[in-house]
């Protein structure tokens, strides 16, 4: 089973995407994630990729392939992932399909949480607060929602297009949000 997380910064994608992870043993890429791993090595990704991610931009797709194809060949023999936060713009979609294809393999379903932007503000400065990210900030996070605008959101259309959509909505109990993604999952 492979599952797509989609969703704005702030949604919850990570928190789910944990939760979802160990009930069903997917392995969770989230590009993210490794991207601030190569930044905290202070590797050459890494150092490209602070500035842009600080600026609230999508790093560049050749940067994004390299993590992701290194992530895949450690992962060989996983029974399932979970993408978060990828793909993020139409020609990664159309790059994870062409992946997918290529292992002989398909996307089982894409989850849209849905949270409307003014419940994201309050959840991605706490954040910043806890974790201490560095574009967990008020002027990143404005760009970093243009950027999801502009560039993530046409990929709702491509997979609700590609009848693999499913919108849960992410405002609520962790575990209440939680329960609706594990009902659609279980009905796959
Ligand atoms: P996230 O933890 O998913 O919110 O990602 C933090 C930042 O990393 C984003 O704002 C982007 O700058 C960068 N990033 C993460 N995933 C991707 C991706 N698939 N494509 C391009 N940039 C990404």
């Amino acid at each position: 089973m492979n599952l797509v997380l989609l969703g704005p910064p702030g949604a919850g994608k990570g928190t789910q995407a944990n939760l979802i992870c160990e009930k069903y043993k997917l392995s969770h890429l989230s590009t993210g994630d490794l991207l601030r791993l190569e930044i905290a090595n202070k590797s050459e990704v890494g150092v490209k990729a602070k500035q842009i991610i600080d600026e609230g931009k999508l790093v560049s797709n050749e940067i994004i392939i390299n993590v992701i194809k290194s992530f895949f060949n450690k992962n060989k023999n996983s029974s399932g992932y979970l993408l978060d936060g990828f793909p993020r713009n139409t020609a990664q979609a159309r790059l994870l399909d062409k992946l997918m294809s290529e292992f002989k393999n398909k996307i089982s379903c894409v989850i849209q949480l849905d949270v409307e932007e003014k419940h994201l503000k309050e959840r991605i400065l706490s954040r910043g607060k806890e974790e201490g990210r560095s574009d967990d900030n008020e002027e990143t996070l404005l760009k970093r929602l243009e950027t999801y605008f502009n560039e993530t959101m046409p990929l709702i259309k491509y997979y609700d297009e590609a009848g693999l959509l499913k919108k849960v909505s992410g405002v609520g109990e962790i575990m209440h949000i939680n329960q609706l993604i594990n009902s659609i999952i279980d009905r796959l």
